[in-house]
C-alpha cells in the first residue's frame, strides 16, 4: 500500500530517567505531537502466543486497505460501512475475524491500522488520548500492585514501539482535525448543557475528589450488574483469555454466572459451568487492593471516562457528572472484582483472597467493555 514513509517513534529517555514530560518525547510534528500519550508511562506489551482476543472482533478497513484484504482472499465476506468504509465479517456465530486461522492473521502484512496499533486506542475527545486496551492478556502496567515500584510507572513503555509508529500512521493518513475539532464543538456545547443545569464539573475536580476514595468506592458498587445473556450473541460477551482453557467468555444464566468457551470458527459455544452470581465483595489481598484502585485511578485519567458519563447526563434528567462519574467507578470496581472472583472459581485449587494477579484478571475481563473502542475517534 502507498504510505507516507514512517517517522520514527523515539521516547528519547532511558529508563534511569525520570519520564516526567512524555509530549516532549514525542516528533513535534503535525497534530500527533498533541496526542496526550501519558497514560502508556509504565506500560509494557508482548503479545501472548495462541490468545487470539483481539482478532474477535470485525475489524474497520480504509478503502485501500480493503482492496489489499481482497485481493488476499476474495472470499471473506464484508459488513459495508459508511464513507467507503467497511469491516472484515466474523466467522458464524460470534466468531473471530474472518483472516483468524488457528490464531494467526492470514492478512499479517496487510492487515489494517486498527490491527496494526492493538493494544493502543487513540480517542478522540476534548483532545486526542492515546490508551491501552487493558483485556489484552500481553498488557502489563509496571508498578500497579506494588508500592515501592512507583517510580516505574513514570517509564516510557516498552514492546510498543512498532503500535505507536503505526497509530501515528494512521494520524497523518487519516483526516483528523476536522474530527478533533468537531469533538472540541461537542464537549463545548455538553459543558454549556450541563453548567447550565449545575451539573457541570471538569474532569480534574472531579478525580481531585474521587481520588482518595477509591477502594470505598471498588466495594460499595456490589452487586454488579450481570453481564449480558447468551441469547443477545456471544460477540456481545466479555472475553477472557484463559492461559489452560483459552478464550472464554461470560454470560448471564438464571442460575448466575455461566463461564463459556469460545471457538475462532463461532457457532454455539461450550458450557464450562455455572456459578453463583457474586453479591458480597470477596476477601482481596494488599496487593490485589492496591492494582484495583490502580485500575479506577486510570479510569480517573481517561478521558472516555468524562465523555461517556456527560453523553449519558445529555439525556438524562438528573445527577452530575461528578455523581456520573463515582458511579462508574463504582460499577467497574464491583465488576473486576466479581469477574476476578468468578475465574478463581475456575481454578478451585488456588483459593484464599484474591491476588494482585487474580485482579488483573478481572480488569482483564473488564476493560474491554469500556475502551475496547476502534481507535481514533470511531466512538463519533
Ligand atoms: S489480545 Fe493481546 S496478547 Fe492476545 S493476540 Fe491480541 S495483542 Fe496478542
Ligand atoms: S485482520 Fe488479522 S490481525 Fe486484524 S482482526 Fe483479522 S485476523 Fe486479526
Amino acid at each position: 500500500m502507498d504510505r507516507s514513509p514512517l517517522v520514527e517513534i523515539s521516547w528519547a529517555v532511558t529508563p534511569s530517567v525520570t519520564f516526567n514530560s512524555p509530549r516532549a518525547c514525542v516528533p513535534s510534528l503535525d497534530a500527533w505531537a498533541e496526542v496526550d500519550l501519558s497514560l502508556l508511562e509504565g506500560v509494557s506489551f508482548r503479545c501472548r502466543p495462541g490468545c487470539g482476543l483481539c482478532c474477535f472482533t470485525t475489524p474497520a478497513a480504509d478503502p485501500r486497505e480493503a482492496e489489499r484484504l481482497i485481493q488476499l482472499d476474495p472470499n471473506v465476506p464484508w459488513l459495508e460501512g459508511e464513507d467507503g468504509w467497511r469491516f472484515v465479517a466474523g466467522q458464524g456465530d460470534g466468531g473471530a475475524c474472518g483472516f483468524l486461522s488457528r490464531c494467526e492473521c492470514r492478512a499479517y502484512p496487510a492487515r489494517p491500522f486498527c490491527c496494526r496499533e492493538y493494544p493502543l486506542s487513540v480517542h478522540l475527545g476534548f483532545r486526542a488520548q492515546a490508551t491501552v486496551v487493558l483485556s489484552c492478556p500481553g498488557v502489563t502496567v509496571a508498578g500497579w500492585g506494588n508500592p515501592t515500584d512507583a517510580a516505574s510507572l513514570r517509564l516510557p513503555p516498552s514492546g510498543l514501539s512498532e503500535e505507536l509508529e503505526a497509530a501515528h500512521e494512521e494520524f497523518e493518513h487519516q483526516p483528523h482535525a476536522h474530527r478533533l475539532a468537531e469533538c472540541a464543538r461537542r464537549w463545548r456545547v455538553l459543558e454549556g448543557r450541563l453548567r447550565r443545569r449545575g451539573s457541570w464539573s471538569t474532569p480534574e475536580e472531579i478525580s481531585d475528589s474521587l481520588r482518595p476514595h477509591l477502594r470505598i468506592l471498588a466495594r460499595s458498587g456490589f452487586p454488579p450488574p450481570p453481564p449480558p445473556p447468551s441469547s443477545g450473541g456471544v460477540e456481545n460477551l466479555p472475553l477472557v483469555f484463559d492461559p489452560d482453557l483459552g478464550l472464554i467468555s461470560i454470560a448471564d444464566h438464571p442460575a448466575g454466572w455461566e463461564v463459556l468457551s469460545v471457538e475462532e470458527k463461532g457457532g454455539p459455544p461450550r458450557s464450562l459451568g455455572v456459578w453463583p452470581a457474586p453479591d458480597q465483595p470477596p476477601s482481596v489481598t494488599a496487593d490485589g487492593n492496591r492494582v484495583l484502585e490502580s485500575y479506577l485511578e486510570y479510569l480517573l485519567r481517561r478521558d472516555f471516562t468524562y465523555w461517556s458519563a456527560a453523553e449519558r447526563l445529555r439525556t438524562n434528567r438528573g445527577g452530575s457528572l461528578l455523581e456520573e462519574v463515582g458511579a462508574d467507578l463504582e460499577r467497574f470496581g464491583a465488576l473486576v472484582l466479581a469477574r476476578a472472583q468468578l475465574l478463581e472459581r475456575l481454578h478451585p485449587s488456588e483459593g484464599g483472597p484474591l491476588t494482585a494477579e487474580r485482579v488483573w484478571d478481572g480488569v482483564r475481563a473488564t476493560d474491554g467493555e469500556y475502551l475496547d473502542r476502534p481507535t481514533l475517534g470511531w466512538v463519533l
